[in-house]
This record gives structure tokens, sequence and C-alpha cells, in this order.
């Protein structure tokens, strides 16, 4: 059967494969799944700043109200904050449209269970059936849901925020940000949270623009020059860009330098785990430069498939003290299980205040590792043939330390790892490479992509 979610829930081309008929079979399916728990699901729902969100926020409602969901309207909000509503709130569930970082004329369509947390593969496997055989609930027309408006999840979520941080430490510390939302939904809340938060604020692409017409919605280097100088200018202690969708944070020095987020994922972690111990999780992906610093602390990593939703069930289960992406999505779970960027945001600033030296000088304290990535098409169908001879022939190599098959699989040496992972969305294989020189990791990468060329080829 054709998947429908992907890993960050179902998305597409407006108006191509992302159309009004789809989420309204999508809403039917949602509704139908949680009426199967309950008579009267109370569903949230939320979009981000893009201008087909009406369009789809409105089939969507229908497709709910239909099977008999009562529906409640939270706006325009990070995903996260509406995250956060469903879970402080006795909503049954949530659905937030959404394309994240993607580009303007892509949406999509997330749905969160009632704790806040992304659904797993199953749940969503049980919406694909509903969705695909068409076996929605129909309702007699005195049981059609209701629709109501809700305008206060985003100071509940500020207040959370507020109430998980030392806000007098921040406010003494008298902080310069210039905050760059990318004209997404964290615009609506971020820069209210900051003035909180008592800092001197400097806004750029903080205004609600569907079309990101201040800058590309991914905060990847490229897209963040205009930030960069920014904080040069204004002389801040620090920058910070936020996707489309506010739940990756990605951070700028004083220096207008722009800061990985394995980086200052380390950093944030290196300050959760000091005097504390205990476990971090993130996915097999991750620079071993989180291991290095928690270890050095005192507390253990542990590694989990690609995914946030995977790492946030992982965080529960183990009760692990924080965990996250090397993309800047990061998960605090006394806030909650899900990537936050106001939160961590938050957190960086509490760290700033605590820690009095600058964000640059902090960074400089961090191991500094290597990361080359590299891909290899590959048809869907041979992936696992291949992987599996890939597993083979590593397995009789002198030089490999260990082998981990977590996520395709990792491959440990003397001086770096590889990993080689079969895409869940594309036909490609991609290959990390680490190691602490530059030149060693470009050398891996190489190596192994000629070694999976020549499985392909032969496969
Ligand atoms: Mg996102």
């Amino acid at each position: 059967m054709t998947r429908l979610f992907g890993t960050n829930g179902v998305r597409g081309v407006v108006n191509q494969d992302m159309n009004p008929d789809l989420a309204l079979d999508l809403g039917r399916a949602i509704g139908t799944y949680y009426a199967r728990r309950k008579e009267k699901p109370f569903i949230a729902m939320g979009t981000d700043a893009r201008i087909s969100n009406h369009m789809l926020k409105s089939a969507c409602t229908s497709g709910l109200l239909s099977v008999g969901c009562n529906v409640e309207d939270l706006g325009i909000l990070p995903t996260p904050a509406l995250q956060y509503a469903v879970k402080e709130k006795d909503y049954d569930a949530g659905v937030i449209i959404t394309a994240s970082h993607n580009p303007p004329q892509f949406n999509g369509i997330k749905v969160v269970d009632l704790d806040g947390t992304e659904l797993s593969k199953e749940q969503e496997e049980e919406i694909e059936d509903i969705y695909f055989s068409k076996s929605f609930r129909i309702v007699s027309w005195d049981k059609v849901g209701q629709l109501s408006a809700w305008d206060g999840a985003g100071e509940l979520y500020i207040k959370g925020i507020l109430s998980k941080v030392d806000t007098e430490a921040i406010r003494k510390a008298n902080l310069h940000v210039v905050l760059d939302c990318g004209n997404g939904a964290g615009a609506v809340v971020t820069p209210e949270l900051l003035r909180r938060l008592g800092c001197k604020l400097t806004e750029v692409n903080c205004e609600l623009d569907g079309f990101f017409r201040g800058r590309p919605s991914e905060p990847v280097p490229e897209n963040l020059g205009e930030l960069m100088e920014r904080v040069r200018e204004v002389g801040a202690d620090l920058g910070v860009a936020q996707d489309g969708d506010a739940d990756r944070a990605i951070f700028i020095d004083e220096k207008g330098n722009y800061i990985f987020g394995d980086q200052s994922f380390s950093l944030l972690a290196r300050y959760i785990i000091r005097g504390r111990k205990g476990i971090v999780v993130t996915p097999v992906s991750t620079s071993s430069s989180l291991e290095e610093v928690v270890t050095r602390e005192g507390g253990k990593v542990i590694y989990t498939r690609v995914g946030s939703p995977i790492v946030a069930r992982v965080m529960k289960e183990v009760k692990a003290v924080f965990g996250g992406e090397e993309n800047g999505g990061l998960i605090f779970p006394e806030h909650q299980y899900c990537r936050d960027s106001a939160m961590t945001i938050a957190k960086m600033l509490e760290l700033l205040a605590k820690e009095e030296k600058s964000l640059s000088e902090l960074i400089s304290e961090l191991p500094r590792y290597e990361l080359v990535k590299t891909k290899i098409t590959c048809p869907n169908d041979r992936k696992e043939d291949v992987l599996r001879r890939i597993k083979d022939v590593v397995s009789s190599q002198q030089d490999v330390r260990k082998i981990d098959d977590t996520d395709g699989v990792k491959i440990y040496l003397e001086d770096g790892w590889v990993l080689v992972r079969p895409s869940g969305t594309e036909p490609i294989f991609r290959i990390f490479a680490e190691s602490k020189d530059r030149g060693k990791a470009e050398e891996l990468a190489d190596s192994y992509k000629r070694l999976v060329e020549d499985m392909v080829s032969t496969s």
C-alpha cells in the first residue's frame, strides 16, 4: 500500500498532491480513528502562516466535524505551541496544517496524540487504512460535530516556557537578541516571550508572510546571511533563527558566526547534564561531539533511528533528561516530548546568563568534529538487499571496531564513523562520515560511497 504519512506527517505541493479532497478525507480518517476511542473526540486545530492554510484547514475541519468530532480552532501557531495546548488542555488530539521548512508552495497535515506527541507509525498506519479503504464513520445529522475557537494557546505556551527557566537570571543578564522568525509561525509568540524575558530585541522577518519573502524557511547557513549581518551590526549577544513551524532553532554567535545544530545541542546537553547526569537521546546520525561531552559530564547517550517522534518516544521510555536532533530540533522532557524552538531559545538564554561567557567562547570549548554528507541513488526495492550485503562486507573488515544497525548501518572505525542509511522517502542511500580531521572524513565518505556504488551496480 502507498504510504500517506512521511517522516513528518503528510506533505505535498498545494493543489497538486496536497489538495482539499485529500484534506477532507484525511480529516474524516483522523476523526474516525479517534472516534474508536471516544464517542465525541475533541480535536484542536492549528496552522502555520502559509497562504493555503485556510483552504486546507477548512477542508480538514469539515471532515472531522462530519464524522462527529468537535473541533476547536487555535489559529496560527508554532507546531510546539499546538502540541503544548493538546497536552495541557482536554483535547483528545491535535491537527496542525504545516509543511515546516519546505518552500511556500508546499503544505502538510500533521496529527498529534492526546499527550501532545507525534503519532507512532502504527497509529499512522491505522489512519492510512481508514483513509485508503474509505471506511469513514457515518453519523446522523444530530451527531455532527461543532466548531469553536480559542485564542489563548499562545499565552498558555509562553507561560509554560517561562515557568521552566530561571527568568530572574535571564532578566538580570540583559541580553540583546536578534530574532529571525523567517516570516513563519514563530512570530506569533517568540518576540513576546523574549520581551517578557527582559531581552533587548532586534527583529528580522518577524511578520507573518505565507510567501516567505524575507528568506527561505530552512535555517541553513546560506539562508541566514541577513541575520548574521544584523548580529554584527547591532552588537547583539546572539542571533537565533526559527524554521517555518518553529520547532527548530539555529543560533548565531556574537561575532555573526553560524552555529551548527549539533554544536548548540552539545552545549545545551553539557549544561543540562552537568552535576545531574542522566540520559540524552539522539539519532545515530548525530555528531560524536554530543557523546563526548555527555560522557565527560557523567551522562550517557542512547541512539535511535532517525526521526524526532522516535527520539521523543525513547526519551519517555528511558526517562531521559534531554534529547534531540542535529538540525536544531531539541526536546526538553520537563516541558513536553517534542521539538520546541522557543523552549530551546529560553534555555540557551538561561545558559548564557549563568555561564557568563560569550556564545563563541562557549562553543570553542566543545570538541570539534568534521561531518561529510553524500548520497547515492538506489531503487527502493533493492535497498534491503544492498544494505544486507554492505553489512556482510564491513563485518569482515579488519579496521572496523563496531557495527550498529539501529538505522541502516553505522560503522565505527579507529578515527571516525560512517553511517550508510536508506532514505525513508527517496530512492537514495545517505552516507554520513565523521572524523576529527576534515581530510579523513572526506576520505571515509569517498571510500564508503564507492563501496555502496559497487553494491548497487552489482545487486
Ligand atoms: Mg519544523
